[in-house]
C-alpha cells in the first residue's frame, strides 16, 4: 500500500505516541525503529520513523532526518510530519528548527506550522506561550531538564534563533474563525515572508481546525496531537480509500512475560501492585547480576509457566537505584540491567513468548534490538501513548508493548494483558 503520510518522530517514545494516535483511526500505522537498511516493501499509509536526534548534534539530526525523508519519499508519501516533544525539548541551536528548515528546502516549500499542543496531556499554546498544565513552560519542571532546560515558554522567541527565515503566529483568535480564517493568515503572513508559523491550540477542536487548514501543507511539525485528525481528513478527501488497510490484530498465544527496568515513581507502582495480583516475579539487583551474571534469571525464568505471564524487573526505589549507581557507576548498572532483561527476553521468546510487555525507554529500546525487531505495527492503545504493537522475532509473531516511565495507570501490566484478549 503506498504511504500517504510519512512521519518522522526525534525520539522512540515519541514516535510510539504519534503512531498511537494516527492508529486510533483505524487505519494501519507502521513504525520502523531508526531509517530502514532495506528499500521500502510491506508499506502502511501511515508510516512512522523513530529517530534519536532530540540532542545529538544538529548537523548529524539533519543527516539523519534527510536519509528518513528520502526512504519514506521512497515510499510514496507527498505529505510529511516532523514530530517532536509537546514540551518543544531543544535548546538554541536546535534540533528542532534545523530539521524542519532542512525537510521545508528538501520538499521545496516555504512555510509550515507549529504546535506541540496536546490538550489531552495538558500541553495548550496560546499568543503563542506553551503552557505545561497551569504552568508556563519555563516555570514547570522542564525548566530543569538535564539536556533541554526550558527556560522561555514563548515558542515564537525559542524557534527564532533556531532558523535563518522569519517566525509568526497564528493565534488562537484565528484558530476560532475556523479553518478558512487559519488558511487566509497562513497567506497573509506568506506575503510578509514568514516561513515559520507558530500555531496555537488549547482544545481538541482546535487540533481539528488546524489539521484542515493544514492538510495539503507538504510538511507539518508539531508534537502527537495535531497529527491525530489527519487519517479521517485524508479518508474524506479521496487520499486514503475507505477500506485503506485496517490496524492488524494477529492472534498471539498468551504465553506472556512482563519486563521492567523503568525505575520511575509510576513503574514502582505498576510492579508492586503487579506483585501483589500473585504473578510470579523474580527481581534483579545490580549489584548480584554484577557478581553473579544473568543466569540466576534465566534459571528462574526456565521453571516458569508463562501462562501465568511472570515479571523480571529492576524496577527499585531512588535510595535502592543511587545505592547500585555509587557502588558499579550509573552507565555500568543500568547497563548491567539493560544487558540482562534482553537476554531474558530472548529466552522467554524461545521458550515460547509471545507477548511481551516492556516497562521503561532504554530498556525498551535494549529488547528490541535484542529480538532484532526493526518494524512495529501498531495495534490497540493500553494507555494514551502506549499501543500494543506486532512484530516478528525469529519468524515469530510478537505482540509487543512498550512503555516509557510514567505512562499507564497503576494496574498497566495486567491492563495490557486484558486489552489484547479483548481485542
Ligand atoms: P524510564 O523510561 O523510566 O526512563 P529507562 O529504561 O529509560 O526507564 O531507564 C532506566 C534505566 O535505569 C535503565 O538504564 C535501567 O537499566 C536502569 N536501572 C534499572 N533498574 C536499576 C537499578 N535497580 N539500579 C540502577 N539502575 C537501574
Amino acid at each position: 500500500m503506498t504511504t500517504v503520510m510519512g512521519c518522522i518522530a526525534d525520539d522512540f517514545t515519541g514516535a510510539t505516541d504519534l503512531a498511537g494516535l494516527l492508529a486510533r483511526s483505524g487505519v494501519r500505522v507502521s513504525l520502523r525503529i531508526g531509517v530502514p537498511d532495506e528499500p521500502p516493501s510491506d508499506t502502511s499509509p501511515f508510516e512512522v520513523i523513530a529517530l534519536k536526534s532530540r540532542t545529538v548534534p544538529v548537523a548529524d539530526a539533519v543527516e539523519e532526518t534527510q536519509r528518513a525523508l528520502a526512504w519514506l519519499q521512497q515510499a510514496g508519501a507527498q505529505r510529511f510530519f516532523w514530530k517532536y516533544c509537546s514540551t518543544f525539548d531543544s535548546t538554541a541551536e536546535g534540533n528542532i528548527g534545523p530539521v524542519a528548515e532542512a525537510l521545508m528546502q528538501a520538499l521545496g516549500t516555504d512555510q509550515t506550522i507549529y504546535c506541540p499542543a496536546f490538550p489531552e496531556n495538558g500541553r495548550s499554546i496560546f499568543m503563542g506561550n506553551l503552557f505545561v498544565g497551569q504552568q508556563p513552560l519555563a516555570e514547570s519542571p522542564m525548566k530543569d531538564h538535564p539536556l533541554t532546560p526550558m527556560r522561555d515558554s514563548n515558542l515564537m522567541r525559542l524557534l527564532a534563533p533556531q532558523v535563518t527565515k522569519p517566525v509568526g503566529l497564528a493565534d488562537r483568535l484565528t484558530v476560532a474563525r475556523g479553518a478558512d480564517a487559519l488558511r487566509d493568515r497562513f497567506e497573509a503572513l506568506k506575503a510578509e515572508g514568514v516561513a515559520h508559523v507558530v500555531v496555537d491550540a488549547v482544545a481538541n477542536e482546535d487540533l481539528y481546525t488546524i489539521a484542515e487548514a493544514c492538510r495539503d501543507m507538504p510538511l507539518m511539525t508539531g508534537g502527537s496531537a495535531v497529527a491525530m485528525p489527519l487519517p479521517h481528513l485524508y479518508k474524506a478527501q479521496g487520499l486514503l480509500a475507505a477500506d485503506a488497510p485496517a490496524t492488524p490484530k494477529p492472534d498471539t498465544p498468551d504465553q506472556t512475560i512482563v519486563l521492567s527496568g523503568s525505575c520511575s515513581a509510576m513503574t514502582n507502582a505498576q510492579v508492586a501492585r503487579y506483585i501483589a495480583t500473585g504473578a510470579p516475579s523474580f527481581r534483579l539487583d545490580p549489584l548480584d547480576v554484577s557478581k553473579t551474571g544473568s543466569n540466576p534469571a534465566l534459571n528462574w525464568l526456565l521453571n516458569q509457566d508463562l501462562s501465568t505471564a511472570p515479571l523480571i524487573y529492576a524496577t527499585a526505589e531512588p535510595a535502592s537505584v543511587k545505592a547500585a549507581q555509587a557502588a558499579l557507576g550509573t552507565d555500568a548498572a543500568g547497563k548491567l540491567i539493560e544487558d540482562t532483561l534482553a537476554k531474558c527476553a530472548i529466552a522467554a521468546r524461545d521458550q515460547g513468548a509471545r507477548r511481551i510487555i516492556v516497562a521503561g525507554g532504554e530498556t525498551s529500546g535494549a529488547v528490541t534490538k535484542a529480538l532484532g525487531v526493526t518494524q512495529l505495527d501498531i495495534s490497540t492503545e493500553i494507555a494514551p501513548g502506549v499501543p500494543w504493537t506486532f512484530c516478528t522475532s525469529d519468524g515469530h509473531t510478537i505482540a509487543l508493548t512498550l512503555k516509557s516511565g510514567n505512562f499507564g495507570a497503576e494496574t498497566f501490566f495486567t491492563d495490557a494483558q486484558a486489552k489484547l484478549d479483548a481485542a
